[in-house]
Order: structure tokens, then C-alpha cells, then sequence
């Protein structure tokens, strides 16, 4: 990129806040897949005036633009793959109104998620979605990838809670889509157009969120099953009989091995998986709905169910679930991870299916992840230098994405598409699907100045998620 550039976006967004050393390109180069690419300025704007400035320019002198907030996706999304500025919004970090009135929020898009949960907490009020990296991830990079998290299965996920927004587009414009009311039906639906767009049609600038009230209680319990089936069949017969816990997340046999390997917790290693879930609401129902999905565990064969003691056994069963991804490490140097997700009565005939390709391809599959929504996350764990077994790695991943699609699935729940999953994403949506989305993209950014080379470039690279 030529000084005049750089000279015109330090003008734009001040000298201090743009940086060009090799050894901080290098630090925005990278996101949790592992692979790097690295931009030619980095620049941290603040405000919807100074990003519609440098998009006016990046058309004007044809750079590509990156939009990034952590940095903790798992698809390449905030990799600048063509070179370009990596726009950073963390300076954007201002929570500006807490209406209780109207139980809304109006944040910044460089907000930290668990800074946001906990300040709305304090006040009774509760903003549900809650990805796993919630204590650095921000809400900008939540909207743009439509995070989840495992408490999707009662609360949905970010678009859910998504009113209205403020976005620069690729040419420079900024619109600002919905409104701040629980009802909104002008026009196209532009707010969910933006939610999940991955930083490819517009730069979030600031986001009008829904809060509900925070639920009086919580409680967790733990199922122990001999088998994954039982266990994959107790969240369906406790789907289907009308209570939503608030989470059910599971961990295969290898998962809880691992993670006991890694916690020394005492957790049940012959077990061939585990449950846990958590129920929310009004005090006096609570012992109601635990003492049934205890019965309905133990009806589908678990060999026996907890409940959590106080906050702090809990919070400690809590630790196990959040250290699945550390441990499973130890199995393998290199990680396949795929987020696919399946109608929830179908997660036992996945289960089952991703267990035979695991066979058939001779390979370490570990299975976690959020049962109650269908959302499994299917881990390969490989060494790095066995070029065999990435190959057989691969061939196995072709193979579960069919699966899932035929069993009306997704191929992804909520990491999104990005580089990694952009030679399957017509899989899914067929030709036709893709089409549509590339002329919307076209007319939006009609250089291909915002985000260049993910979603519809299947070129850019064919390798899976893997972090190591
Ligand atoms: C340990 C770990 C656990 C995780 N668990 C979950 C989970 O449970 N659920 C889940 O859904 N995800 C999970 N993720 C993935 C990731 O954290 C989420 O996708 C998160 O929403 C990314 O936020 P970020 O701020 O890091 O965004 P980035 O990674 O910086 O960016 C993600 C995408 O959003 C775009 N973007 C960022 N900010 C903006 C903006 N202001 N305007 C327009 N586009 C923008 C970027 O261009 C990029 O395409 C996990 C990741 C890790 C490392």
C-alpha cells in the first residue's frame, strides 16, 4: 500500500490510531483458525464518520477493507486475505443507553459480550447469547457472525436479539436499519440482511439490542449415561415433553476422558457420555422441571443424575464444559472442528452416523457440544504431519456435511462460513441461493472493497477450521 494511503487514513482516523510496523500487522493477522494473513496498515477508527471516510477512500484507490473485532472467529472471517486496512472497532467500546423503560440497549460494536451480560445483569436484566468466548469476543463480531451458545436452546441466538442497527456500507453510506420498538415492518428487512453478513456488506457501527428481565433462579444437573444414544435420546423425550431448559450440553466418551485428564475432576471416565443441563425461571417451578428431566434421563437409560449442589459445584461443572476444547488437544495437534447442526430429533441418527465415518476413516472423533439445539460440535483430532490421515480427514468431513443436509441440517450453527467453509456453502444453499446473495453483495459493494474473498470465493483456501 503506497505512503499517500496511509498518509490520507492517518488524516482520517489520527496518526496514533493507525499502525503499519511488521510487528503489529503481524498481531491482526491471525483468528482462532490458525492461519494467517496479514494486512498492509491496521486502523482503528471511532465512529460511523471516520469509517464512511476510509471506505469513500478504499473505493477511491481499489484497497480491500477487513472488519474486525476480537479476532475470534473460527472461519477466517476477520482475515484480511487479499491484503488491505484491517479495520479494528475496538475503540468502539461505549455501552451508551441502558433503557429500562423499554428494556432496549444502544451499544458500540467494540463492546466485550461479558462486559455487556454483566453490567445489564446488575440492573435484573439479561441479555442471553452467550458464545463460549464471551469474555473477550465483542458485540460487533456476535451480530456480523450471528453468534450462539448454549443457551440457544431456550433463549435463540443473536439475531434474536437484534432491534436495529447502524451500518457504514461498502461505498461509504451509512444506514441505519429497524428501530428501537419491539414492533418494526418498514420495508425490506434490512437488520436481519446485516446480522450473520460476516463484515461482507457493511460495517456495523452501532446496534440497538432487546433485553429481557433476568430469571429469578437457576439449576444444573449432570446425567451419566453407559451409552451416547441414551443420552442423545433424553434431549429429545425432554424436548418432547414441552420443557426448554435454558442449556443441554453433552461430551462424548472421549470428550470426558479428556477433560478428566486435563481437571482430574473424578468425572465418570467408562461413561459414553454426559449431560448437562440447566434449568431457569421462577423459583417454585424449578424442583418441578429438575425432578423431570431427572425422570426422563433415567427413563433413557442414564446410570444416574445430579444436581448441582450450590453455585459453586455448579460453576465447577461449568469448568469441565468450558475446558472440552483445551483438553482435546492432547488427542491430536491438529484440530478439524465442525460446528453442524441437526433438528433436535435428529442429533441420535448424527451421532451415530459421524461414530461410523469415524470407523470407516480410522479416525479420533470427539463430539460436543449443544445438544439441546441440535448444534454438534464434530472435532477430528489429527497429527499434523500425518498427510494420510488429513486426507482421510477431509474425506470424512465431505462425508458428515452430506449427512447432515440429509438430515435437514446445517452445516453451520454458528461460526459461519468465512474461508473455511466456503467450498460447501452451495451445498446448502444450492445455486440459485448463491446467486442471489452474490448480486446483493454486488450491488451493495460493487468493487468488492468490504471483506474480498470469503463467503462466495472458493478459491481462497479449502481447509477446514483447525486451531491448534
Ligand atoms: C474458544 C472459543 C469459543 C467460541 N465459542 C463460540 C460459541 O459458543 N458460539 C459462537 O457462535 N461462536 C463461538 N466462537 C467463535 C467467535 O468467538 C464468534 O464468532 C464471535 O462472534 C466473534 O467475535 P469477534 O469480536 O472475535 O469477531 P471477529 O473474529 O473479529 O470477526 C468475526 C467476523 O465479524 C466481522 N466483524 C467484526 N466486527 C464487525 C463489525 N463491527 N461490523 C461488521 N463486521 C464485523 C469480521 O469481518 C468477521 O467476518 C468461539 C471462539 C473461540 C476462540
Amino acid at each position: 500500500m503506497d505512503a499517500d494511503v496511509i498518509n490520507q487514513l492517518a488524516r482520517i482516523v489520527g496518526e496514533e490510531h493507525v499502525l503499519t510496523s511488521i510487528e503489529d500487522r503481524v498481531c491482526y493477522s491471525y483468528d482462532a483458525t490458525n492461519q494467517q494473513y496479514r494486512p498492509d496498515v491496521v486502523v482503528f477508527p471511532d465512529g460511523a464518520g471516520e469509517i464512511s471516510s476510509v471506505l469513500k477512500l478504499a473505493n477511491e484507490k481499489r484497497f480491500p477493507v477487513v472488519p474486525r473485532g476480537a479476532g475470534s472467529g473460527f472461519t477466517g472471517g476477520s482475515l484480511p486475505v487479499r491484503g488491505g486496512a484491517a479495520l479494528v472497532l475496538t475503540r468502539m467500546n461505549r455501552i451508551l443507553e441502558i433503557d429500562e423503560n423499554n428494556l432496549v440497549a444502544v451499544v458500540e460494536p467494540g463492546v466485550v459480550t461479558a462486559d455487556f451480560q454483566n453490567k445489564v445483569e446488575k440492573m435484573g436484566l439479561f441479555y442471553p447469547p452467550d458464545p463460549a468466548s464471551l469474555a473477550y469476543s465483542t458485540l460487533g463480531g456476535n451480530v456480523a457472525e450471528c453468534a450462539g451458545g448454549p443457551r440457544a436452546t431456550k433463549y435463540g441466538v443473536t439475531r434474536d436479539y437484534v432491534l436495529g442497527l447502524e451500518v457504514v456500507l461498502p461505498t461509504g453510506g451509512v444506514v441505519r436499519t429497524g428501530s428501537r420498538t419491539v414492533k418494526s415492518v418498514v420495508g425490506y428487512d434490512l437488520t436481519r440482511l446485516m446480522v450473520g453478513s460476516e463484515g461482507t456488506l457493511g460495517v456495523i457501527t452501532r446496534i440497538v439490542l432487546r433485553l429481557i428481565p433476568l430469571p429469578e433462579a437457576r439449576k444444573t444437573l449432570i446425567g451419566i449415561f453407559p451409552l451416547m444414544g441414551q443420552a442423545a435420546q433424553a434431549v429429545s423425550a425432554t424436548i418432547r415433553s414441552r420443557i426448554i431448559p435454558s442449556t443441554m450440553e453433552f461430551l462424548d466418551n472421549a470428550a470426558i476422558r479428556s477433560v478428566e485428564d486435563y481437571l482430574h475432576l473424578g468425572l465418570p471416565v467408562e461413561a459414553g457420555a454426559l449431560l448437562l443441563i440447566e434449568v431457569d425461571g421462577k423459583t417454585e417451578t424449578l424442583d418441578r422441571e429438575a425432578g423431570q428431566i431427572e425422570s426422563i434421563c433415567m427413563d433413557c437409560g442414564a446410570e444416574r443424575v445430579e444436581v448441582a449442589r450450590d453455585d459453586a459445584h455448579a460453576q465447577d461443572l461449568w469448568k469441565m464444559r468450558r475446558s472440552v476444547s483445551a483438553s482435546i488437544l492432547k488427542l491430536g495437534n491438529m484440530k478439524i472442528n465442525e460446528d453442524v447442526t441437526v433438528p433436535r430429533s435428529r442429533v441420535p441418527d448424527l451421532i451415530q452416523g459421524v461414530t461410523e465415518l469415524a470407523r470407516k476413516y480410522r479416525l479420533n472423533i470427539v463430539n460436543f457440544g449443544h445438544a439441546g439445539d441440535g448444534n454438534i460440535h464434530v472435532n477430528i483430532m489429527v497429527d499434523r504431519k500425518d498427510t494420510d490421515a488429513i486426507a482421510r480427514a477431509h474425506k470424512a468431513v465431505d462425508e458428515i456435511f452430506g449427512l447432515v443436509l440429509k438430515l435437514e441440517g446445517t452445516i453451520s450453527g454458528e461460526h459461519g462460513i468465512g474461508i473455511t467453509k466456503a467450498p460447501y456453502m452451495s451445498w446448502e444453499t444450492g445455486t440459485e441461493g448463491m446467486d442471489v446473495m452474490r448480486r446483493i453483495k454486488q450491488a451493495l459493494d460493487p468493487l468488492n472493497i468490504l471483506n474480498p474473498g470469503k463467503m462466495f470465493d472458493r478459491t481462497t483456501t479449502a481447509v477446514h477450521h483447525e486451531s491448534g
